[in-house]
C-alpha cells in the first residue's frame, strides 16, 4: 500500500528505495560528541533510559574518524544488504552540541564520497540555533538532509519524570526553525513512559498536526548502567507487554498523515545491553505482528488522521 510494498505504514527505508530507485541505508556515526543533559550544563544524570552509548546509539566506534566510520559502514552494508546509496546518520549523543565551525568541519568529512546521498544528524531541540540550522540547511540542495529531534512525549510531566531537561515549547520552537529553513525533520518518541494510551495518542495528533516529516518509535526499555534499570529493579515500573505495544503501535500510525514517514517501529541490537522487556529483543517477530494487527483491522496509517487547523 506504501511505496509499491505491502507495508500498511510509510517505512523510511522502502520510501528511500522509492526515492532514488536503489537500496539506501543509513550509516550510524559516533562523532564523539556529548550531550549538555550529560555533562552537567543542565544534568550530569542524562535521560533515565540513557546509556553509555547515547540514547540507544548502535554507533559505538567513536575511537575511529568519521571518514574511517563511513567507510567501514559503506563495506559492510553494501557486503550485507547489497546497499548502493547511504546516508551519513549522525546517531551518539547530540549531534550539533559543538561550535558551528567544528560541526561543519565533522559532517563534510562525512560527506565526500560518491554513494553518500544524505545526511542526518540527530539532536536536542535545545542544541540548536539559527546559525546552526544555516549550515545544515545548506547542505540540503546535495543531500537528503533531515535532523532528528528526540522529543519522546509532549507533555511536560512526562519530559521531567524522565529527565530530558527540556519541554515541549522548546521542542516546537525548533521544529518551527527548522521546518522554515526547508530541512526534513524526525521526531523520536518513545511509548511506555507512565503514560496513559490516551496521552500516547494526543502525542499522534500533535504530531499528525504538525505534519512532521518522519517518525522514530521507541518502545521504554531498560538497558544496562542506567538509571532507568535502578528503576525497575526496585520496581518503580511495569514495561508494556508486547500486544499492548503493537496495539498502540497501531493505533498511533493510524492518526500520523500518510506522508509521515516512519524510520522505526522497534529496537535494534539491543539485545546485549537489554535488562527488560526481554521480548524487545526479537525485533522482526514485533515488526511482524505489526503488519499482523494492521491486516486484522483491515487498516493502515493515516485510516484516522484528521487535519485541524
Ligand atoms: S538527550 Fe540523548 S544523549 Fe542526552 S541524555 Fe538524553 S538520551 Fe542521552
Amino acid at each position: 500500500m506504501f511505496n509499491n510494498t505491502d507495508k500498511r505504514y510509510n517505512q523510511f527505508s522502502a520510501h528511500l528505495k522509492n526515492k532514488f530507485g536503489v537500496k539506501v541505508y543509513k550509516i550510524t556515526l559516533d562523532a564523539g560528541f556529548s550531550c549538555p543533559n550529560r555533562d552537567g550544563t543542565i544534568s550530569t544524570g542524562g535521560c533515565i533510559f540513557c546509556d553509555e552509548g547515547g540514547s540507544f546509539s548502535q554507533a559505538h566506534s567513536n575511537l575511529l574518524p568519521v571518514e574511517k566510520q563511513v567507510e567501514e559502514g559503506i563495506k559492510t552494508l553494501s557486503g550485507r544488504f547489497k546497499a548502493q546509496k547511504f546516508m551519513s546518520y549522525f546517531q551518539a549523543f547530540s549531534n550539533t552540541y559543538k561550535p558551528v565551525k567544528e560541526l561543519e568541519k565533522i559532517y563534510n568529512s562525512a560527506l565526500n564520497y560518491p554513494d553518500i546521498i544524505g545526511l542526518s544528524i540527530g539532536t536536542r531541540p535545545d542544541c540548536i540555533d539559527d546559525e546552526k540550522i544555516k549550515l545544515i540547511s545548506s547542505y540540503k540542495d546535495d543531500y537528503y538532509t533531515w535532523i532528528e529531534y528526540g522529543l519522546q512525549s509532549i507533555h511536560d510531566k512526562t519530559l521531567k519524570k524522565i529527565n530530558r531537561g527540556h519541554n515541549f515549547e522548546c521542542f516546537l520552537k525548533a521544529y518551527e526553525k527548522t521546518k522554515e529553513a526547508g530541512i526534513n525533520v524526525c521526531v523520536h518518541v518513545i511509548f511506555g513512559l507512565w503514560e496513559t494510551h490516551d496521552e500516547i495518542m494526543q502525542t499522534a495528533k500533535k504530531l499528525a498536526n504538525l505534519n512532521v516529516d518522519g517518525v522514530k518509535i521507541h518502545m521504554l526499555c531498560a538497558l544496562e548502567n542506567t538509571k532507568l534499570a535502578q528503576i525497575y529493579k526496585e520496581g518503580g515500573i511495569d514495561f508494556m507487554s508486547e500486544d499492548e505495544y503493537v496495539t498502540t503501535v497501531c493505533n498511533f500510525l493510524e492518526y500520523l498523515p500518510q506522508t509521515t514517514t516512519i524510520h522505526r517501529l522497534a529496537g535494534n541490537g539491543l539485545s546485549n545491553e537489554l535488562i527488560a522487556p526481554k521480548w524487545l529483543g526479537k525485533k522482526f517477530d514485533c515488526l511482524n505482528k505489526i503488519d499482523r494487527e494492521f491486516i486484522n483491522r483491515n487498516s493502515y496509517q493515516g485510516s484516522k488522521f484528521i487535519y485541524k487547523k
